[in-house]
């Protein structure tokens, strides 16, 4: 089974001045009719935004929506479509920002929290993670758990990636922080681990044994470890402003035409950034961006 994880960010009133936003954030920022035409879509054609503790029973009409960067728009406009709809999603969050303007208050992490969705991290700072050291990394990723469990009073599992730098560093951190998950922005539909193979796997052996499947690994210490000591990668495909509902529903749908399409892009954008590195890429965007937008 492959999951779409679809991944938003700022999502804004119909009338907002788009120039008032910088350049290379601006594809970040939706209009908030096109969101909720995107949400209508899904529900019309019997699509259903599950919970990321239902993924096992995730069937061929499940998405899983993420928000990245904790944004106040996720809980005035974006919370409100989605519970019309009865659907949940993950807000990951960039704990250092968390109450500053145009950032979710503790009290909103809190109701959304408490009303079925889920929080995530989103690291202390939002630093670029191929930047940081080792240290770095490994206080990005530890801090903002023991920071988000504490002040919400949940197990934090998941971690989502900030900026589009992947780093291979990343996923052992990951685990030892005993994060489930991590996402990071690849386009591409996530294997799931079905629960009814998970049961047809532990009657088979010894104990469940799904990390064959090229997304799980399994976080072994030398002795047999419950299934919940696996680690599974997420991939999360960014939904841009502009996104019309045809490319929308290629995208949902697994069109593998579009699919195909947009992972050349990925490709040359990826090429781009191991030339001119982190900081001269992030440059070059805004450049081109505010000459196209
Ligand atoms: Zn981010």
């Amino acid at each position: 089974m492959k999951l779409p994880i679809l991944l938003y960010h700022d999502i804004k009133e119909d009338n907002f001045d788009i120039a008032t936003i910088e350049s290379g954030n601006r594809p970040y920022v939706m209009r908030q009719s096109d969101f909720e035409a995107q949400m209508s879509w899904l529900y019309d054609n019997g699509y259903r935004a599950i919970g990321i503790d239902e993924i096992e029973t995730a069937t061929d009409k499940s998405v899983l929506l993420v928000f990245d960067d904790g944004l106040k728009s996720n809980f005035d406009i974006a919370y409100p479509i989605l519970k019309r709809y009865g659907f949940k999603a993950v807000f990951f969050v960039t704990v250092d920002d968390i109450g500053k303007r145009d950032i979710m208050s503790w009290q909103e992490l809190k109701e959304l929290k408490d009303n079925g969705m889920s929080i995530g991290s989103h690291s202390m700072s939002h630093r670029v993670p191929i930047e940081l050291s080792d240290n770095e990394l490994k206080y990005e990723l530890f801090e903002s758990k023991k920071v988000l469990e504490k002040n919400l009073g949940k197990r934090i599992d998941y971690f989502s990636l900030p900026t589009g730098f992947y780093d291979k560093r990343i996923t052992t951190v990951a685990r030892d922080a005993a994060y489930k998950g991590l996402f990071y922005s690849e386009v591409g539909y996530t294997d799931i681990a079905h629960s009814s193979s998970l049961i047809a796997h532990s009657k088979r052996t010894t104990g469940p044994d799904i990390a064959r499947s090229s997304s799980l690994i399994a976080h072994s210490k030398g002795t047999a470890e419950p299934a919940a000591a696996l680690f599974q990668i997420y991939k999360k495909i960014g939904i841009k402003r502009g996104y019309d509902l045809w490319t929308f529903r290629a995208l949902v749908e697994q069109n593998t035409g579009v699919l195909f399409l947009f992972r050349l892009n990925q490709m040359f954008r990826n090429l781009a950034k191991s030339f001119l590195g982190s900081k001269n890429y992030i440059k070059l965007k805004s450049i081109v961006l505010r000459k196209a937008l």
